[in-house]
């Protein structure tokens, strides 16, 4: 399968990052410490960003919040670490973004929602952001969200509706005024100074299928990129699956150029598992690659022990940790594809088409277990020490097809 081209759109440009026309899709995340305690949200924005997150967004609400900004920025500076970092502003963005410059100089872009910029005087707080998003150079998102929309333009475009002479439902009405909300303040930001190519747009909805439908409507209608997320995602399972199934949807159809996964953590849970998802939907779709891959096959009544289960994991939690060094090592090594499968039936035949592959012995099998090396069987591992013997070839492959960049000069 071929996915849809990516729809034209503009560049922006996110700190160092480039969002938008043919730029790879971007991975966001978002902190959850208190934005005012700088050190924890440094440390946060850290693992968020070594865990590969290209863009960080953190909440600034007070006073406090704004005054640590420039902090957290030199905190990761001290560090090496230049993630963009993005402040989200509701309710009071236009009051914090005045009376703290540092802040809005240290952030890279600022986040809008134009429901929560302020009742009678929204249109003017909103164009007081945007005249300090000028003043700064800095781009801005409209994020428009089903949960916090404008109600004034809901109200009106409802009224609008019943007066109709065939009025449309009630939920069409709402992702109309998601979209009228978003494309009016981006028209506005524009009248107000801001470059075409200093904006991006998210509507975000928590509901799957009216996230598609509100994003292609979006698609159709401008071309600034777009920022995609399920919003409210939930927890676990359930928060990883809708998201990817949103996402995927959107992403096949050329529709988005950053996304996030917004899941709910368990308490003390490690904020980083949402980065590793949005990797893994972008992978897994062909769109980027960041880490090998493991194929392994689900098992069934032929491995009737949990050896194999644990085989996938350690080999999948190894290639994970090697990443961060192979990344500069061995560049390309993040596509590669490792076969660990339980047995005879589909073992030989995946491990074939993997770089690295390893049936394992079934139930009733021989106990031996064939390695494939780029298609060829390479040789047969048995006894105990098969997942250490099996990580030395890895090993070996790794530093044979993935040479560090020096020594490609040197062989050139
Ligand atoms: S490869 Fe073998 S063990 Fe794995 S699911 Fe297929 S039949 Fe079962």
């Amino acid at each position: 399968m071929s996915f849809a081209p990516r729809r034209a759109t503009v560049t922006a440009l996110v700190g160092t990052v480039p969002v938008g026309s043919a730029h790879p899709v971007v991975v966001q995340s978002m902190t959850n410490t208190d934005t005012a305690d700088a050190a924890a949200t440094a440390a946060q924005v850290a693992a968020l960003a070594t865990a590969g997150s290209q863009i960080v967004r953190v909440t600034v609400n007070n006073d406090e919040a704004a005054a640590a900004v420039p902090e957290i920025v030199a905190r990761l500076a001290d560090q090496g670490v230049t993630v963009p970092i993005v402040g989200d502003f509701h309710y009071n963005g236009h009051l914090l973004l005045a009376k703290y410059p540092a802040c809005a100089r240290a952030l890279a872009k600022y986040r809008i929602n134009p429901g929560n910029v302020g009742g009678k005087r929204r249109d003017e707080n909103f164009r007081t952001i945007v005249q300090l998003a000028v003043e700064h150079g800095k781009p801005v998102r409209i994020g428009v969200n089903w949960g916090s929309l404008d109600q004034d333009l809901l109200t009106q475009m409802m009224d609008e509706n019943a007066r109709a002479g065939s009025p449309r439902t009630a939920k069409d009405v709402y992702m109309e005024a998601m979209l009228a909300s978003a494309l009016r303040s981006a028209e506005l930001a524009e009248e107000t100074g801001l470059g075409h190519d200093r904006i991006l747009i998210s509507a975000k909805v928590s509901h799957v299928p009216d996230l598609v439908e509100v994003y292609e409507r979006l698609a159709a209608r401008c071309d600034y990129p777009l920022h995609l997320g399920l919003t409210e995602a939930g927890m676990g399972m359930k928060g990883q699956v809708a998201s990817a199934a949103a996402l995927s949807i959107l992403l096949a159809k050329g529709i988005g150029d950053t996304i996030r996964v917004s899941l709910t953590p368990k308490p003390n849970g490690d904020r980083t598992e949402e980065v590793l998802v949005a990797q893994q939907i972008l992978q897994s779709l062909g769109l980027r690659s960041f880490a090998p891959q493991v194929t392994a096959c689900p098992g069934c009544g032929r491995t009737t022990s949990s050896f194999f289960q644990h085989m996938a994991e350690d080999i999948q939690t190894y290639l994970r940790e090697q990443m961060p060094v192979w990344k500069q090592t061995h560049p390309g090594v993040e596509t590669m594809h490792v076969a660990v499968m339980g047995c005879v039936v589909n073992g030989p035949g995946e491990s074939k088409h993997a770089n690295l592959g390893i049936s394992l012995p079934g139930t009733f099998e021989e106990p031996k277990a064939p390695v494939y090396v780029d298609g060829k069987l390479f040789t047969t591992l048995k006894g105990d020490r098969i997942v250490q013997e099996f990580l030395v070839i890895l090993e070996e492959y790794v530093a044979r097809t993935y040479p560090a960049p020096a020594l490609v000069g040197a062989a050139g």
